[in-house]
């Protein structure tokens, strides 16, 4: 019988964070698959655990894929690991549960600390809606063209960053979205010098201009104001209650949403709504 693989979260800074349960799955397990071994280690020394590890990173992904693979399929359960966070958000581990999931292996996700999810809710930020756009490019003409693709975008954004590419990414972003467009940097989570910013995109570089940023972020970006039409239909309601069903929103919260974004009356809306096969 094939064995499974776990996706085990790590601390993003508080070694406290690791769970009872991500521990004992990490003692039960038959192997580790971690991102950087060295790291992985260092966690495992501080648990008191003693396993087998594997390095699965970027560079070596294709092929070690296939060997945690055939040794999952001969039974063997294996607990993934990156080097702190949630296993495959915005790291490789994502390859590896497509290729388990496509070999029909039974993937188990234990949930913890994530760094997206950490700073979206101490951002201050909206968190009803939210989009997670990952880590940038570092070609500037890509970033630019991702950041352009989100002028549009009403929800909130949230980015990972790395430290020497922060100010170029907060230039470019004031550039796209405006400077005035707030922005929460959040730093260091759950360590000692944690820090949140709450300001704008503009304050944001000119601060870092001066003082070169320390530590891993997670940039927060509110989204761009919805804009409300002047004189709304009951055709743009009926339409955009239809668009919201088909986005999988029930047809009450799809008629409260419309008359918010349209700024129309909830029986105004209601009434065009049942003209909505
Ligand atoms: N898979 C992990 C997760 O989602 O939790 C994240 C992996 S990603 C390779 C690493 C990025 O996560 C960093 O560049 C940074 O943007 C963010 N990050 C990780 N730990 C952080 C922390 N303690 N504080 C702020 N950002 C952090």
């Amino acid at each position: 019988m094939a064995g499974m693989l776990y996706l085990v979260p790590t601390p993003i800074g508080n070694l406290g964070d690791i769970s009872p349960r991500c521990r004992e799955t990490l003692e039960a397990a038959d192997f580790i698959a971690a991102e950087d071994t060295r790291v992985t280690l260092k966690l495992l020394n501080h648990l008191g655990i003693k396993k087998s590890l594997v390095s699965y990173y970027e560079h070596n992904k294709a092929f070690k894929g296939n060997v945690i693979l055939d040794r999952i399929l001969a039974g063997e359960t294996c607990a993934l690991v990156s080097d702190a966070g949630s296993p495959a958000i915005s790291d490789p581990g994502e390859d590896l549960v497509k290729q388990c999931a496509e070999a029909g292996i039974t993937v188990c996700a234990i949930p913890g600390p994530c760094a997206v999810i950490t700073a979206l809710s101490i951002s201050g930020q909206a968190t009803g809606r939210f989009c997670f756009e990952g880590f940038l490019s570092t070609a500037k003409k890509s970033r630019r063209e991702h950041l352009e693709s989100l002028t549009g975008e009403t929800r909130t954004m949230v980015f990972y960053e790395a430290p020497h590419k922060l100010l170029n990414t907060l230039e470019d972003m004031a550039a796209v979205f405006g400077a005035d467009r707030p922005v929460s940097l959040c730093r260091e989570l759950t360590k000692l010098h944690e820090e949140v910013i709450r300001t704008t995109l503009g304050q944001a570089a000119a601060k870092y201009a001066e003082t070169p940023p320390k530590g891993e972020f997670v940039l927060v970006v509110a989204g761009a104001p919805v804009c409300k039409k002047e004189t709304a239909t009951s055709e743009d309601a009926a339409e955009l209650v239809a668009r919201l069903m088909e986005q999988g929103l029930s047809r009450k919260d799809a008629v409260r949403q419309a008359a918010a974004e349209l700024d129309l009356p909830k029986n105004v809306v209601y009434e065009a709504a049942l003209t909505i096969e």
